[in-house]
Order: C-alpha cells, then structure tokens, then sequence
C-alpha cells in the first residue's frame, strides 16, 4: 500500500524560473539514469523478490526514488512557472513568446510546447521514457550489480547537473538527490556481499580453462595491469584460434534430405570465378 505524504522528502526552495535548466533537470525525471526508471527497477525488483531483508530494501529504496522523483519534478515545475502561465495565457506577442523559449540554449522549446512546461516523462533530449532502461535479469547477484551501476550512473548525471545549477537552492536540492544515490550505492553493495558467494552470478561455475586466461587480442604496446598480469592470471601473448584446441570450425548434423537440398542451392547460388563480366558499373563509367 502506498499513501501520498503531501510534503516533499527535501524541501524545494527555487530563485526564479528557468526553462533551459528545467530541460536539463529532465534527464532525472523521465531520462535512463532518472528517477522514474530507479523507482520501477527496485519496485518491480522488490515484488518478485522472496528474501526478506532484500524485499524490504528494495522497496524502501523504490519508494524514496518515487520521493526523489516528487522532488526532481517539483523542481522542473517551478523553474517552468514563467514559461507556463506565457504559454497558456499569451500574454507576450508571438514573436516575444517565442524568443522567450528558444533563448534557453537546448530543447527547452520543444518541451515546453508539447508539455505546456509541465515536468514530462522524457529525458533532457525530449526521448518518452521506456521500461526498457530497466535491465532486470531476476538473479540478486546480478541485479544487485546492475543496481550499484545504475546508482553510479545517477550519482555522475547529478553531480553534471549541480555544475551547471547557479541557483543555490537548487544545487542544494540535487546535493540532496546526489548524495542519497551514493547511500543507495552502498546499501546495494552491502546486500550484495551479504550473498556468498555472489561471483560468479548464478549456480555454474566457469569453465576453469578458461575462467582465468587473458586473451591478448592485439599487437603492440600491450599494457599490463592487474586486470591481465599476476597469480590470478594466465595471459595467451598470441591466441589463435580455436583456443579450445579443435579445428576453430563451425558444423552441424543435418538430414540427408536437407543435405541434397543444400547442396542444389550452392550449386545454383556458386560464384564462377573464372569470368570477368560487364557490370552496371562499367556500363555507366562508359568504359565497357
Ligand atoms: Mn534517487
Ligand atoms: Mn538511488
């Protein structure tokens, strides 16, 4: 059961309306790393989720991420009050209107003529979210891993957002939002190794011949670095193929019947390699 607290989770305390910065601020109520996506990735999570500890935190989380998007949206609606009440109203000339739009420097326009300068569902580029920014594979030890990423990931895009904010009550709320998404981080983190073991994810093990080979798939300044060189490591200087010692060929066990017709079809299908015909090419550089 949801109920709605009619105040926000942080207070919102906007200087002056400013569609452009409203535009940007978009990328957190209906953009991949927003809010909105957050909220339906850990809700949805939440519900199929049978461990306790885990369902509890992941619809904690979802519902403050439905508590950020309160805030991110309340945010977009005051710094678009201006280009609101000109748009419904028309109080400017066509022309003032107009300027008064386009002026903001992105696709602020664009937003506010389709939404009337109400927060819509759409990133800072005007694309309609989609349940496909959620990439829930139903596995904790991978959804977990995909959750510490997406709070990685929201955590950059406010950090972006508070460097282009001049309005200090603004960069206060999104220093808010910001640094919640770091505690989200580490709760994700911590739920995750309270799973052992979490890696690899799911129940098979590598193939151990290759679980811990590093391939060196070029030539040339080959860096070396923890990630390829040490006890953990075997790096293969020169891979070739097939690396499991077979012939590196691709077959299957067809039919006899489908055996005759494959042959019928290369045979119709086969290049002569011994003719040089005239093309369409060649008749048109007027050289044939
Ligand atoms: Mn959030
Ligand atoms: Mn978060």
């Amino acid at each position: 059961m949801f109920v709605h607290n009619k105040r926000l989770q942080y207070t919102v305390r906007v200087a002056a309306p400013n569609p452009g910065l409203a535009n940007l601020l978009l990328e957190q109520f209906g953009g991949p790393q927003g809010e909105l996506a957050a909220a339906c990735r850990y809700f949805t999570q939440a519900v199929g989720e049978d461990d306790p500890g885990r369902k509890d935190l992941l619809f904690d989380i979802a519902t403050e991420e439905l508590s950020h998007l309160e805030i991110i949206g309340s945010i977009v609606a005051m710094l678009n009050k201006g280009a609101k009440g000109q748009l419904a109203e028309a109080v400017e000339s066509e022309a003032d209107l107009y300027r008064s739009l386009t002026g903001c420097g992105n696709d602020s326009h664009t937003t506010a003529l389709l939404y009337g300068g109400g927060p819509a569902l759409t990133n800072s580029a005007g694309v309609p979210w989609t349940a496909a920014y959620i990439d829930t594979i139903g596995e904790p030890t991978a959804d977990l891993r995909s959750n510490i990423a997406a709070e990685a990931r929201a955590k950059i895009v406010y950090e972006r957002l508070i460097n282009v904010a001049d309005d200090p009550g603004i960069k206060e709320a999104l220093g808010f939002l910001m640094t919640r998404e770091i505690a989200h981080q580490k709760s994700f983190e911590k739920a995750l190794h309270s799973i052992q073991p979490n890696f690899p994810q799911g129940k098979l093990p590598g193939v151990p011949e290759f679980t811990n080979v590093y391939y060196n798939m070029s030539s040339g300044n080959d860096a070396r670095g923890p990630w390829n060189d040490g006890s953990d490591w075997k790096f293969v200087e020169d891979p070739q193929p097939a690396v499991d010692g077979g012939d590196g060929l691709a077959t299957v066990g067809v039919s006899a019947d489908d055996i005759e017709v494959l042959k019928a079809m290369a045979s119709r299908t086969a290049s002569n390699t011994s003719t040089d015909p005239a093309t369409g090419a060649d008749l048109g550089s007027g050289q044939a």
